[in-house]
């Protein structure tokens, strides 16, 4: 192992960790601050406090599985299939042409796309034909099926296997983060203008709104976003790059159609969408392409 390896793994890698340390400390400071400041401080009408304690608990709840299984999902492993075997990998080694030994290995292989050169994709570091789709993470150091992007607020590649939950991140974040801005206006209001010096309870309710508020707004540029690329059947990658195709690049290659691409992340049943339950159909390396579609015709 260089010495730079385990630099790497013992000093950087930690350290990925970091953002999602200070996103976790800002979540469970608000659930502190809303349930004990606010909900059983600050708001004194009984009704008042019950709605509201009533509805933050389970929206709560939601977000931070939402999270955490956006955090802790595989995105997507590349099935043994697609890594060159023993046998293939000598021939590779000693080919005058290692490409060509790719392009008859991948002709077994069901891959649509290719490189920019015409052949099957390869990653020389994992050693393996990219499915379609796949994309090598610099940071994970491997490939991942679907690759959407690498999140530092997850400290986790989105993938074919955890996009609905990072989706669902971005959704339930924006009802938290509104829910808790709505509710707490109007004591932030009341609080802000009072001309006495604030108490520390007041000081909660006050960061509550802007932390809220705030992260409310950030929240929704990032989940407008993607609201395009899944009705568009698109990944952020694919959005800078589109796939290959035998007929050239198509950002809309694997468009099917705006209910069609939601189902590919949510799958059919529509009471299970908004649930941070795995949901998504397919293999994650089998993808229905719009050409596909057009020669079926
Ligand atoms: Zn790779
Ligand atoms: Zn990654």
């Amino acid at each position: 192992m260089a010495p730079s390896d385990s630099l790497v793994r013992t000093f950087i890698k930690p350290l990925a960790w970091l953002p999602v340390i200070i996103i976790n400390a800002i979540i469970v400071w608000s659930y502190f601050a809303y349930m004990v400041v606010f909900g059983f401080g600050t708001v004194k009408d009984t009704t008042e406090r019950v709605i509201y304690l009533t509805l933050y608990n389970p929206i709560f709840i939601i977000f931070m599985v939402s999270y955490w299984r956006t955090i802790m999902s595989n995105p997507g492993r590349v099935p043994s299939q697609f890594y060159l075997s023993a046998p293939d990998k000598e021939r590779y080694d000693s080919a005058e042409n290692p490409q060509a030994v790719v392009n008859e290995l991948g002709k077994n292989l069901p891959i649509q796309t290719r490189s920019i050169s015409g052949g099957a994709r390869f990653c020389e570091i994992c050693q393996l034909i990219k499915p379609d789709r796949c994309h090598h993470c610099s940071v994970c150091n491997s490939c991942v099926l679907k690759m959407d992007h690498h999140c530092p607020w997850v400290n986790n590649c989105v993938g074919f296997a955890n996009y609905k939950f990072f989706f669902l991140f971005l959704f339930h974040g924006i009802i938290y983060t509104c829910f808790v801005s709505l509710t707490t206006l109007k004591y932030f209001l009341k609080f802000w203008q009072a001309a006495v010096p604030k108490a520390d309870s007041s000081l909660h309710v006050l960061f509550l709104f802007f932390i809220g508020a705030m992260f409310f707004v950030s929240l929704w540029s990032l989940f407008g976003y993607h609201i395009y690329l899944a009705l568009h059947n698109r990944s952020t990658l694919e959005s800078f790059r589109p796939p290959v195709f035998s007929n050239g690049p198509d950002k809309d290659g694997f468009n099917l159609g705006k209910m069609n691409n939601i189902r590919q992340v949510f799958g059919t049943k529509k009471s299970l969408w908004l649930l941070p339950i795995y949901t998504t159909p397919g293999n994650g390396y089998e993808f229905s392409s719009r050409q596909q579609s057009l020669n079926a015709v």
